[in-house]
């Protein structure tokens, strides 16, 4: 009989979503399955954050990746970066040493049946599972094993993005990856409903379908998982969302606004630079601008787009650590309100950049809105009831001591702890 887990993510499907009319195969799922109706997700609630808090079991203040993007000191001074591309990791490596603080799910569990990732989401989340190659990561930008040593061409995930991307990544997922090759840790990781979300509105046709699609994988890997478990496997499922969805109602240009007021020299400037994350923004300082910290919080605390902002010390409470470059965290202003299709949750958003528009009417995340900050999460397997719901919260940091206990490893040093109710499942 063999332990394996496997990690179904259905990026930013909120939980309110999960409901039988759109998702009438999660809510299937959920009555053989525990429910956390308090999961939580990490600040940022953007994806590649989420991604390396569920790899590590930390939070971003201890992993380092804090934000899709962010900024790393390089030279002395701080140097706006996207953790999207594939080539980030490699790049934080040969600036800091390390391509994340703290080790991950991957490294833990090879030499103990090794880990297998598909992901159809931006390089950079696929590569936050795994950044140093301990085991297999497969991504249409790159497919890559142990050593990150890339996979024959013929092997290589060649999906696009979306919902028939997704559809053909589960396929192969289930037939090859979980009846075959059998590792001890099988991550799936959708891009729907996300994608279908930031390009249309919550609530519209277009974004009901991605969530449709999304509720077909899921499904596809929970009976793949049955006949695993009817060939005597002990299977963890963990069908979950990394952040949920708000409707953007307008966009602010946050490094514009410093400029305007006098805290920051110019747009491109490294005196202050403004990393935004979707409806957050991280705001790093030179070491020679240090002193503007209060300066710049109080007179984001006074703008009608914004809403939580914390400086220095505060940034603990997000889960951030101070102390180094980063110096504030902004959270745009959001409501509860509906959007046009009766889907509550509004939030402003941060400029993404050049060459990057944020579609205003349509999903976005990242900051503390409620609706963003509702992703959905069911576990099935040993040491979780079917049927039941869980009392007590739960996080994104959870995921790994959960999968560690399962499989009978250790989980030191993580943030999180595990989440079945019996002491040895
Ligand atoms: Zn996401």
């Amino acid at each position: 009989m063999a332990r394996r887990a496997v990690i179904v993510m259905l990026d930013g499907l909120r939980r309110d979503f999960v409901r039988p009319d759109l998702t009438p195969e999660l809510h299937a799922l959920a009555a053989d399955a525990c429910v956390f109706p308090d999961s939580a997700t990490v600040f940022p609630s953007c994806t590649r954050v989420a991604s390396a808090s569920i790899a590590t079991g930390c939070r971003p203040g201890r992993h380092g990746i804090e934000g899709n993007t962010l900024a790393l000191m390089e030279d002395g001074r701080p140097v706006l970066r996207d953790v999207g591309p594939p080539g980030f990791f490699a790049h934080r490596r040969a600036v800091t040493g390390r391509a994340m603080d703290v080790p991950t799910l991957a490294e833990r569990v090879a030499g103990h049946g090794g880990s297998i990732v598909f992901s159809n989401v931006s390089p950079g989340a696929a590569f936050a599972l795994d950044p140093d190659g301990h085991g297999f990561v497969y991504h249409r930008a790159l497919s890559a094993g142990p050593g990150g040593i890339p996979v024959p061409a013929g092997d290589a995930l060649a999906v696009g993005p979306g919902i028939e991307g997704d559809r053909a990544m589960t396929e192969r997922f289930c037939d090859e990856v979980l009846l075959h090759r059998r590792p001890a840790l099988a991550v799936l990781w959708c891009g729907s409903p996300d994608t279908g979300l930031h390009a249309n509105p919550p609530g519209s046709p277009a974004a009901v379908e991605a969530v449709a699609a999304a509720d077909l994988c899921a499904r596809r890997v929970a009976a793949t998982c049955r006949r695993l478990e009817e060939n005597g496997d002990e299977v963890l499922l963990i069908v979950a969302s990394d952040h949920g969805h708000q409707t953007v109602e307008a966009v602010v240009d946050v490094a514009g606004a410093l400029v305007d007021a006098g805290l920051k020299d110019a747009p491109e400037s490294d005196d202050v630079v403004v990393a935004p994350n979707g409806t957050a923004a991280l705001i790093y300082l030179h070491p020679a601008a240090a002193a503007r910290a209060p300066a710049i919080a109080g007179f984001l605390r006074d703008r009608p787009w914004a809403g939580r902002v914390a400086e220095g010390e505060e940034l603990r409470s997000l889960g951030l650590s101070p102390g180094g470059p980063l110096a504030v965290a902004l959270s745009l202003r959001d409501d509860d309100a509906p959007n046009a299709h009766g889907v509550p949750g509004r939030s402003f958003a941060a400029a993404a950049g050049p060459g990057k528009a944020v579609a205003i009417g349509c999903g976005q995340h990242g900051g503390l809105g409620r609706y963003e900050r509702m992703p959905f999460l069911m576990i099935r397997g040993p040491g979780f009831p079917a049927g039941t719901r869980s009392p007590g919260p739960a996080s994104l940091i959870d995921f790994a001591p959960t999968v560690l206990r399962h499989l009978g490893l250790a989980a030191d040093g993580m943030d999180g702890g595990p989440l079945q109710l019996a002491r040895d499942p």
